[in-house]
């Protein structure tokens, strides 16, 4: 799934994989994991994650290879938020050399639409659903919504400018 941020990737990600039977892969998720529970690939992204700067391609690139290997991924998968450059996207089509073509979806959102979605969307603390005001503001579970720590408007319009300028060439 391609888009950029706040297009609705991972909404749209989740609907594939469940239709499908086939795992969701959120690298988003992923580094936001290893942020709650301290590991070390935690403790060196939250930074990063928090200024909306990219993770590097190295560490990505290990982190799907390895998830992709396992057994559930093996009748296919749907990637959210991976490939986001070039680089990570050349080393995906090596991954998968061989297997099924991958199908590209990419998501085209107007940028004042981006801006509004991502500032005032809230994140259930427990079940990680997105609550978007007028649409569906509540939480699945009957936990916590927060805003995500990413989601002020500052961080956002660097996530933007980050996207245009590494994501966008894919
Ligand atoms: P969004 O697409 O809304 O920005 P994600 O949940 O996909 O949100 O990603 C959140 C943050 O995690 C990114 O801003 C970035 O710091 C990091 N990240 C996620 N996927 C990648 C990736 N493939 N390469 C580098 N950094 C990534």
């Amino acid at each position: 799934m391609l888009g950029a941020p706040g297009a609705g990737k991972g909404t749209q990600a989740e609907r594939f994989a469940r239709n499908r039977g086939v795992p969701k892969i959120s690298t988003g998720d992923i580094l936001r994991e290893a942020v709650q529970a301290g590991t070390e690939l935690g403790r060196t992204s939250k930074a990063i994650m928090d200024a909306g700067q990219l993770i590097g391609d190295d560490v990505m690139i290990a982190i799907v290879k390895e998830r992709l290997a396992r057994a559930d991924a093996s009748n296919g998968f749907v990637l959210d938020g991976f490939p986001r450059t070039v680089t990570q996207a050349v080393a995906l089509d090596a991954m998968v050399k061989g297997g099924s073509p991958l199908v590209v979806v990419d998501i085209e959102v107007p940028e004042a639409a981006l801006i509004e979605r991502l500032t005032t969307r809230r994140i259930c603390a427990n079940c990680g659903w997105i609550a978007v005001p007028g649409l569906n503001a509540w939480a699945r579970c009957g936990g916590p919504l927060v805003q995500r720590r990413d989601d002020n408007v500052e961080i956002v319009r660097e996530r933007l400018r980050v996207y245009d300028r590494d994501t966008q060439p894919l």
